[in-house]
Parts: structure tokens; C-alpha cells; sequence
């Protein structure tokens, strides 16, 4: 029996349907007719925020609960997305498990867990204000308690676990937390992805190893790969990722142990590093 409606030559079909039914997923001629249309902006309300692992989290009360107090201030005022990274105990995780010769797969569902942890500790110190945390399989819900609560709980990671590919370099996951918040930013076209760190942004050089490090102010993608640092503040699958982004072209990185700092840069000041790709 013939399939009425799937068929190259129904009329029902666009031209662009029909091609794609015919043709072959891999052809970059047929692919590159795919984006016409452009990406909708499901949530463009939204900020998604970074709580860093190793740079904030790992600090404890000192850094947290005043950080903590200025997201409940916003409730109401923003809509907030919040990832969360992994920190010190990923890092141990992952030098435990490469000593036992465990491949990038398995360390990242290690990662995955210590993210989850940090996600769980801010979802607790968020909880009487009726913030929940969600875990992937729960996203479906996010816009109505985003529209309910104000604000949101995920792990940063990308659930890739086994699936992760292989880093160019050594068997650390190359996609972690910042990577994994900013895809979120980028798949539901929220309105900012903001990195919170502990220093005010991107410099030269780490500032915690370098001195004479200078802080940059705002930088495309383009010059800040020409720059050739040693090392950035964001994962670098970030900066590759924002070049073929279609809707989060830029990301801002603050430091969060400044008072403040999160309101302003909700609020649309111009705080810390701004990194975009155009
Ligand atoms: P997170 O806690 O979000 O995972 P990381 O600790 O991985 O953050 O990255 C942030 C840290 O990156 C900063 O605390 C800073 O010491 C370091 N860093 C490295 N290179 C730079 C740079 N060029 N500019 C600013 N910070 C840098
Ligand atoms: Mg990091």
C-alpha cells in the first residue's frame, strides 16, 4: 500500500519537505536551506544564571548566602534560570577516576552528580520561597513554575553522561557546566546568559596567577580567539558554540562577591565582561 502523505511528489509537502524526504541528511547543499526560518524565542522573559561551582559555590555561606538574598530580591522583578556548577568535588571526582583509567563517558555522569549536588544545596536555600529544582526529564514543567515561582533550579551539566564525546586534549569532559547552561540560554532564547563568577569578568591572563593581568571590558569571540590566551574564565566550547548560535550571540560573566552586582546586570547595566559573536 502506497504511503498517501509521505511521498516526495504529495502536494502537501513544501519544497523544502519534499527535498528532505528525498534527499540525504548528510548533503550540505540540502542542509543549508534548513534555517530560513529563523529560531523562535520560547523563553525571551528569561535570564539563565551560572552559579559557578570551584569559583562560587565551593566558597560556601560567605559567598552564597548573600547571593542567595539578592536572587529572592528579584523574584517578581526577573524571571531566572539557574545552573549550577560543579566545583572542586568534580575535580577530585575526575582525578579519582582517571587514576582508575575511567573513560570521559563515565566521567561525565561523575560531573553530572556533583552539579546535581550544588543544584540540590541551592534548591534547599531557595526552597521556602517555593523555587524548585528540576533534573532534565522535569523541563517540560519549567515554564510554569518559571511563571509561577519566578525562578528555577537545574544542574549545569549536560546530560550527555556516556554519550559525551572525547576532549581534543587528555579525558576531561569538554562540555561542563558553563556549556551546559549555555545551551539552555541558547535553545529557549532567553533574554541573557550571565556567568557568575569571582572575579569581575574576563582578563588577559587569570588574575588569580597573573598580576599584571588586565581586565577586558567587552570582546567579540573572533578577537578573543585571536588573543590566543592560556586560559578563560568561560569553558571554551562556549566561545566555539556562540559562533553558530542562533539565538544567544552574547554572555556576559560578573562577579557575584560584589553586592549588587546581580540586580544591576538584571536590571540591564552593563557589569563586567561582555563577550558576543557578531
Ligand atoms: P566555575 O566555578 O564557574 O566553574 P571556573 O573556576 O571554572 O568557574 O572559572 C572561573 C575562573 O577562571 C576564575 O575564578 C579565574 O580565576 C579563572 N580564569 C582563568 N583564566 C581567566 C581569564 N583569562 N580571565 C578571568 N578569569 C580567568
Ligand atoms: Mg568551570
Amino acid at each position: 500500500m502506497k504511503n498517501t502523505i509521505l511521498t516526495q511528489d504529495n502536494e502537501i509537502l513544501s519544497e523544502l519537505g519534499k527535498s528532505l524526504i528525498s534527499g540525504s541528511l548528510s548533503d550540505d547543499r540540502l542542509l543549508a536551506q534548513t534555517a530560513t526560518q529563523p529560531a523562535i524565542q520560547i523563553l525571551p522573559d528569561a535570564n539563565l544564571l551560572k552559579i559557578g561551582g570551584q569559583s562560587f559555590i565551593d566558597r560556601g555561606r560567605a559567598a552564597v548566602f548573600p547571593l542567595i538574598d539578592e536572587i529572592v530580591e528579584n523574584l517578581g522583578r526577573h524571571k531566572m534560570i539557574i545552573g549550577t556548577g560543579g566545583g572542586t568535588r568534580a575535580r577530585h571526582g575526575y582525578s579519582v577516576g582517571l587514576d582508575l583509567g575511567l573513560p570521559t563517558g563515565v566521567l561525565s555522569v561523575l560531573g553530572t552528580f556533583v552539579s546535581m549536588q550544588n543544584a540540590r544545596m541551592i534548591h534547599f536555600l531557595l526552597a521556602k520561597n517555593g523555587i524548585p529544582f528540576i533534573e532534565p526529564v522535569q523541563f517540560p514543567q519549567l515554564p510554569l513554575y518559571l511563571e509561577e515561582r519566578g525562578a528555577v533550579i537545574f544542574f549545569g551539566m549536560p546530560p550527555y553522561t556516556f554519550w559525551h564525546e572525547n576532549p581534543l586534549v587528555g579525558r576531561i569532559p569538554p562540555h561542563r557546566t558553563d556549556t551546559g547552561s549555555y545551551l539552555i540560554s541558547e535553545v529557549f532564547g532567553t533574554k541573557s546568559m550571565i556567568f557568575i563568577k569571582d572575579e569581575k569578568g574576563l582578563y588577559t591572563a587569570d588574575p588569580k596567577k597573573d598580576p599584571n593581568a588586565k581586565f577586558i571590558k567587552k570582546i567579540s569571540v573572533a578577537e578573543l580567539k585571536a588573543l590566543d590566551l592560556q586560559d578563560v574564565v568561560v569553558e571554551r566550547p562556549v566561545l566555539d558554540m556562540m559562533q553558530r548560535a542562533e539565538n544567544r550571540r552574547s554572555i556576559r560573566v560578573i562577579n557575584g562577591l560584589v553586592k549588587g552586582n546581580l540586580t544591576r546586570v538584571l536590571d540591564g547595566e552593563d557589569v563586567g565582561t561582555l563577550i558576543y559573536a557578531d
